[in-house]
């Protein structure tokens, strides 16, 4: 009979613990499922661990890891997916925004034979309107990097076995789990889900945050803007043959005294381009520094098994 690991990354959730293995393991018994449920315990800072321990000596099905510290979502992902045991991986969240009934879905399509099944947002739940269209464009933009549509898409899904030996043995420390399952191929289907509002707790989530995670996660997918910065120089230098040649010409006509304000506009603006080119530039020095340093993406500091 085959087995089916649930990973569930949770940091600072000690209300919702509970909540997700009673919810969660109902539904998994009633579809007559064999699971484990995976907790893993991302540095928080309240009594999540506490409360993962509690469930694991409570229910045999259940175990969890707990961080050194907050490495976040996707490091919590990767070590409960090498903590796995099952045929098949489930991720999801602990808050219970993504519904557990979706999972029995997940699996009936995986015993047919899909090896990759993606959960995707009908709904993105209660957003706001700007956030929206935000992620949408992010969407957008990563989808054309690794070549799907990614509109949607959401880090709750299914992995075969085989997906998730591919996921154990990536090297990268910087990774992007909802989009490396498209990367990766396989037989892939999707599953459409409704986000339900978070009930206990608070999203993890703010503006700062969001918006160094989309450039991070852009970046990892695509050197798109180094060829901006290509293209721009290119620009810049077509320009530059025709100013040159209008100068060229104001000077032997002897009208070439005026034309100061002009220099300084072109100065402020190659110079704003050049620093800019820099920066993006130094922003993928500074990921390949990150990732020859080759420091493990997480620190397990504790295990229920041991408790
Ligand atoms: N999470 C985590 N580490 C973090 C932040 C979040 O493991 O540093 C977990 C969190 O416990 C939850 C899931 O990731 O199970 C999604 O987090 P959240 O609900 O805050 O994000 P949102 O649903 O708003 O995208
Ligand atoms: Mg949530």
């Amino acid at each position: 009979m085959s087995l089916l690991s649930v990973v569930i990354p949770a940091y600072n959730e000690e209300q919702n613990i509970s909540l997700a293995v009673a919810g969660i393991s109902e539904v998994l018994e009633t579809a007559d499922i064999p699971y484990e449920l995976i907790f893993v315990d991302d540095g928080s800072k309240d009594q999540t661990y506490a409360r993962i321990c509690e469930e694991a000596r409570c229910h045999p099905a259940v175990r969890g890891v707990s961080f050194s510290r907050n490495f976040g979502k996707e490091a919590a992902i990767f070590a409960g997916l090498s903590e796995s045991k099952g045929d098949a991986c489930v991720v999801t969240d602990c808050d219970l925004q993504f519904p557990p009934e979706v999972i029995p879905k997940m699996w009936e399509l995986w015993q047919q034979g899909f090896e990759v099944v993606e959960g995707k947002k009908s709904t993105r739940g209660n957003e706001k309107a700007a956030h929206g269209v935000c992620a949408r464009l992010f969407y957008r933009l990563i989808g054309k990097a690794v070549g799907m549509d990614m509109q949607s898409s959401s880090d709750f899904k299914l992995l075969d076995r085989r997906v998730v030996n591919v996921m154990n043995t990536l090297q990268e420390k910087d990774t992007f789990f909802r989009a490396l399952s498209f990367w990766a191929g396989f037989r892939t289907t999707t599953v459409e889900f409704e986000v339900v509002a978070r009930t206990n707790g608070q999203s993890k989530w703010s503006i700062g945050g969001l918006f160094k995670y989309a450039v991070n996660n852009l970046t990892s997918f695509t050197t798109a803007p180094l060829r901006v910065v290509t293209v721009l120089g290119a620009a810049s230098l077509i320009a530059s043959f025709v100013m040159a040649i209008q100068t060229l010409i104001r000077f032997f006509m002897g009208s070439a005294v005026e034309g100061f304000t002009t220099v300084i506009l072109l100065l402020l603006l190659i110079g704003g381009a050049i620093m800019i080119s820099l920066g993006i530039i130094g922003h993928y020095i500074a990921r390949i520094f990150d990732e020859v340093k080759n420091r493990p993406r997480y620190i397990v500091a504790r295990r229920t098994e041991e408790e």
